[in-house]
């Protein structure tokens, strides 16, 4: 995979690890900053980056479009709060006209869907996940800290009304703060003909609101609660992601899981994520990373190094993580840095 050729000519390469795993699909943060704190993501207290060290919306789009030469197919925007970033359309608009592109997908909080639903249709994004932990006002301040709930539902609304092809809720579980929405999330969901999946917490920086260890409930837990309430009929449906998937019997919607503790889904990963600085981060549980905005900065007309700094970083994609919700944090890097 590191020949000359492969670097140098666009469109010929695909992106393979030492384990054999194609990487297809990119996840890139283009911030770090949010309006929201939620506890199981950030300190309430973060201190966030210059913005000289986060990569504009221009080296975003360039970068993008190398993936796409290097045969990624999927890329999903995320953040911290991704609709939050100044210009963020004009990104989304240039991503739209890749023409080796086949998914565009965004995960967002919600707040600024209402405003921002229609034209992110209109520039091509397929899919959206939207985050949503509770369906109670109270809650929806005490896990997200500074959030509304009432803009999120409107977001809702607004992708709903937009005719996305597919919109999905986004929900992490924890144990007396939302583990008992779990049925009425589902409800919510499906009735509106959205997919949802339940998240298990993933230890990924200090955050000093809670024992994760404590709050952990696991996927197996969390079917059960489904059980009580629905018909879930196994699928091997797979969107790309790490979600196993079930059919719920009368609804078009499907539930979802994510599962990194319970059922590890590492040895079929396809993925590799890029921090709003820039890094390309091979693996989430771990730290394993290049500097490509060192590329991107020191050749703004030449994409051969780039090209080959990706390639390259294949060779240290990690089998997988080790996360362990016992353990204090050995991954001191919170969730906004990465997207989920
Ligand atoms: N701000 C956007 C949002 O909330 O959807 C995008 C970024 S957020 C980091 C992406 C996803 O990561 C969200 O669905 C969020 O619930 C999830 N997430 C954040 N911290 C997490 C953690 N420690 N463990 C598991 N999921 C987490
Ligand atoms: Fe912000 Fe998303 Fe993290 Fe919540 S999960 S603090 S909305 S980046």
């Amino acid at each position: 995979m590191t020949s000359e050729t492969t670097h140098d000519r666009p469109g010929s390469a695909t992106l393979i690890d030492r384990f054999g795993r194609k990487i297809t699909y990119v996840r890139i943060s283009v911030t770090d900053r949010c309006d929201m704190r939620c506890v199981y993501c950030m300190a309430e207290d973060m201190t966030f980056l210059p913005r000289s060290q986060i990569l504009t919306l221009e080296e975003i789009a360039r970068l993008a479009r190398v993936f796409t030469e290097l045969g990624v197919t999927k890329i999903r925007i995320t953040g911290g709060e991704p609709l939050r970033r100044n210009n963020v359309m004009w990104l989304f608009e240039q991503l739209g006209q890749l023409s080796k592109l086949r998914e565009l997908v965004l995960t967002t909080n919600g707040s600024r869907l209402a405003a921002l639903a229609a034209p992110l249709r209109d520039a091509g994004v397929a899919r959206i996940n939207i985050s949503l932990d509770t369906l109670r006002p109270d809650r929806f301040k005490r896990i997200t800290r500074f959030g509304d709930l009432s803009k999120t539902l409107a977001g809702i609304d607004a992708a709903l009304a937009a005719g996305f092809r597919r919109l999905k809720l986004n929900t992490v579980v924890l144990r007396h703060m939302n583990h008992d929405e779990v049925r009425d999330l589902a409800r919510f969901a499906l009735t509106r003909g959205m997919d949802i999946s339940y998240i298990e917490e993933m230890p990924l920086g200090v955050i000093g609101d809670h024992d994760r260890a404590a709050a952990y409930v696991s996927s197996d837990e969390i079917l059960a609660m489904l059980a009580e309430a629905f018909e879930l009929l196994p699928s091997t449906e797979r969107t790309g992601g790490p979600s196993r998937y079930y059919r719920v019997r009368g609804y078009h919607g499907r539930v979802g899981l994510i599962s990194p503790h319970s059922h590890n889904f590492c040895g079929d990963c396809n993925r590799v994520r890029v921090t709003a600085e820039g890094r390309l981060l091979l693996c989430l549980g771990q730290e394993f990373s290049t500097d490509l905005r060192h590329e991107l900065r020191a050749h703004p007309q030449d994409d051969t190094h780039l090209r080959r700094a990706i390639v390259d970083a294949m060779e240290i994609k990690p089998h997988g993580h080790d996360f362990d919700l016992h353990e204090r944090p050995v991954i001191f890097r919170h969730m906004n840095m990465t997207g989920g």
